[in-house]
């Protein structure tokens, strides 16, 4: 479809303006068609996250002859995450060891699965994460772990149109992020900015924007 190439094109003219650095596009297709996802392919789009395992498993059985980056970037259940493990080479979502665990035993015999932990950063208690003060010792836990490669943070920020709010909750991501970066050499995703929000993710530090709506359309 001509309007999906047109939405990653501006998004990421739109990105290349903002910031020097390379910001990564994760475009978000749950909930889209294999054809939409077919056609961001066809315009260059290799990178997508999803976020409910059935509804990915099924159209990833469907897009096998495309070479995509599949990451995982929904809420995990322990009992889902050998499937986990073995669909995806990113899990953007973890937010507990006991999930951390469970990634690392499916992976008997692949290489390595890269990981970001998912951080609560307007510690509301309805949303997922870790909480900030808990952040150091998960990372610690995971970066111990064999099969995994702990590659950053993943935030959903505050769902308000306040950019006062936004802008204290991105400078707080990229404080923990940079600590994290001086304790383990292999730690390069920040991932933060959503549809409404990766311009101003990406002018205050962010180097993976997670984007759905604005490249498809409403779910
Ligand atoms: C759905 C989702 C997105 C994309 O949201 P849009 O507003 O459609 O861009 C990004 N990150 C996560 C974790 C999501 O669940």
């Amino acid at each position: 479809m001509a309007q999906i190439l047109k939405n990653l094109n501006q998004i990421q003219q739109d990105l290349a303006l903002i910031s020097k650095q390379k910001i990564r596009l994760l475009a978000v297709s749950k909930k889209q068609s294999v054809q939409n996802i077919e056609s961001a392919y066809e315009a260059g789009q290799t990178i997508f996250g999803e976020s409910y395992l059935q509804e990915a498993i099924a159209k990833q059985q469907q897009l096998k002859h495309l070479d995509i980056e599949w990451h995982f970037i929904g809420p995990i259940q322990s009992n889902k995450c050998k499937l986990i493990a073995e669909n995806f080479s990113w899990v953007q979502s973890v937010d507990r060891i006991k999930i951390a665990n469970k990634l690392n035993e499916a992976l008997t015999y692949k290489a390595s699965l890269n990981i970001c932990i998912q951080i609560n950063i307007s510690n509301e208690s309805s949303k997922g994460g870790v909480n900030t003060k808990n952040i150091n010792e998960l990372a610690k836990q995971i970066n111990q772990l064999d099969n995994l490669v702990l590659r950053g943070l993943m935030a959903i920020p505050s769902n308000t149109n306040n950019n006062e709010v936004l802008l204290n909750e991105y400078k707080n991501l990229k404080m923990i992020y940079e600590n994290l970066r001086n304790k383990y050499s292999l730690i390069d995703t920040l991932s933060m900015g959503m549809s409404n929000d990766y311009l101003l993710a990406a002018q205050n530090g962010s180097n993976l924007v997670r984007i759905g709506t604005k490249i498809f359309g409403e779910r």
